[in-house]
């Protein structure tokens, strides 16, 4: 069992349209992971500890999408419809929302890349991050390489995030990197009420 401290956040990425079944980067199963990762944001808000949110989040011509030579269709051009979280995802109004990618010639998985949340984290003495969210291998995998490279512990939620898997072991070997640099998978059963 992990009982969570007063040195723990948790931080949930890019729930967001484009990245759910239907949306322009859908993911296959993504919306499986939602009510599991609202049952972790609940966790954690009702011992008032801190939860941070990612929303990709791109200028209509980001070098990412494929019109700028980048490897993706457009999506998550912010404010748009499938830059939002899906209306099941509601989350608490304290919950931090950290903007990435925001810039045209910039591209960023972590969520540490070019954002506030380094600053957030050390502004109120987190230690340990519990990371979830989509996908396993982009988002997730960079914000958890930054993440132990900047000596946080990390748990990695096994069962709160799922693969784009361009190629079909990208999301297994994800995981297998995440471990290696040592995050410590868990599971929602395992994470004390
Ligand atoms: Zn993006």
């Amino acid at each position: 069992m992990e009982s969570l401290t007063t040195h723990d956040a948790l931080l949930v990425a890019d729930i967001q349209n484009d990245f759910l079944p239907g949306g322009a980067l859908g993911i296959r199963g993504g919306d499986d992971i939602v009510p599991v990762l609202l049952n972790y944001i609940d966790r954690f808000h009702s011992k008032g500890l801190p939860i941070f949110l990612t929303r990709d989040w791109h200028p209509p011509n980001h070098c990412s999408f494929r019109s700028q030579g980048g490897p993706w269709p457009p999506h998550c051009i912010a404010g748009s419809p499938g830059s939002l979280p899906p209306r099941a995802f509601e989350t608490p109004l304290s919950a931090v929302i950290i903007y990435k990618a925001i810039d045209a010639d910039r591209e960023a998985y972590s969520a540490f890349q070019d954002t506030a949340l380094g600053r957030h984290l050390k502004a109120i003495g987190v230690q340990r991050l519990f990371i979830g969210g989509l996908a396993t291998d982009y988002c997730v995998l960079n914000t958890v390489k930054d993440a132990r490279a900047a000596g946080y512990e990390v748990r990695l939620l096994m069962d709160g995030i799922k693969a784009v898997n361009l190629q079909p072991d990208d999301g297994p070997k994800a995981e297998q990197e995440m471990i290696r640099l040592g995050a410590v998978p868990v599971r929602l059963e395992a994470v004390a009420t």
